[in-house]
């Protein structure tokens, strides 16, 4: 008797193991680390893009004088917008959060799980997404932010600086400038877009319209698009 019962707890064991041996298997094939290549033919096709929608969780960044809407709300829908105009170019686009969380309880750690997302995503390119704010209402324009020293991120910055200029044509020209930004310190071009001021109420209604918020992504993805044109005849030569 006492055989039988080791035999089929043995046999029971084996088919469990076996079992969640396959599933945790089949489990891992459903869940790529990451996602699926877009097939959409067109000037961005085979540059995976990390879009960042700065801040998040406890971390409201700035707050919209009027609507009292904070900056990371913004920033989610504006990089929901970035990812939209990427992949109609077809990018492939990496978003570090489409939700409102923080990935760390300090700042740093938070940077740090999004700078790895785009080592571990292998992207060529990374756009952090910002709401600017000041202390004068007066201020106001969308503004490109590079690490300075690095070649290619002054040279993206000023594409889409010029490239949003030239589409949303805002009151105050603004130009691209250096940033000491620890997003920004990757190796591959990475720019920070300020899209425009929280603090300067008719900016603020812009900013929190979806018409504007799509034709200002339109213009990052003409610049990004301008960048790699720039970069391919540069090869060429
Ligand atoms: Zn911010």
């Amino acid at each position: 008797m006492r055989k039988i019962v080791l035999y089929v707890s043995v046999v029971t064991l084996l088919v469990g193991a076996v079992y969640f041996l396959s599933y945790g298997q089949e489990k891992e094939n459903a869940m790529p680390v990451l996602p699926k290549e877009n097939a959409q033919p067109g000037p961005l096709q085979g540059y995976t893009i990390l879009v960042d929608a700065g801040h998040g969780g406890y971390d409201g960044g700035a707050r919209a004088g009027v609507s009292k809407v904070w900056e990371k709300e913004i920033n989610l829908q504006m990089a929901g917008q970035f990812r939209q105009a990427l992949e109609k170019a077809g990018a492939r686009v990496i978003m570090t959060r489409e939700e409102d969380k923080a990935f760390a309880d300090k700042k740093r750690p938070d940077l740090d799980a999004r700078l790895q997302m785009a080592r571990d995503g292998q992207a060529d390119m990374l756009l952090s997404v910002h709401m600017n704010q000041y202390h004068s209402a007066m201020e106001s324009g969308p503004q490109v932010f590079y690490r300075k020293d690095q070649e290619n991120s002054r040279l993206l910055s000023g594409c889409i600086q010029a490239a949003m200029i030239s589409r949303l044509q805002p009151r105050k020209e603004r130009k691209a400038m250096a940033g000491d930004y620890y997003m920004l310190s990757l190796d591959i071009p990475s720019v920070l877009v300020e899209c425009g001021f929280l603090s300067n109420p008719e900016e603020e209604k812009m900013l929190l319209d979806d018409a504007y918020q799509k034709q200002l992504a339109e213009a990052v993805c003409e610049g990004v698009c301008e960048y790699f044109a720039l970069k391919s005849t540069e090869k060429m030569e």
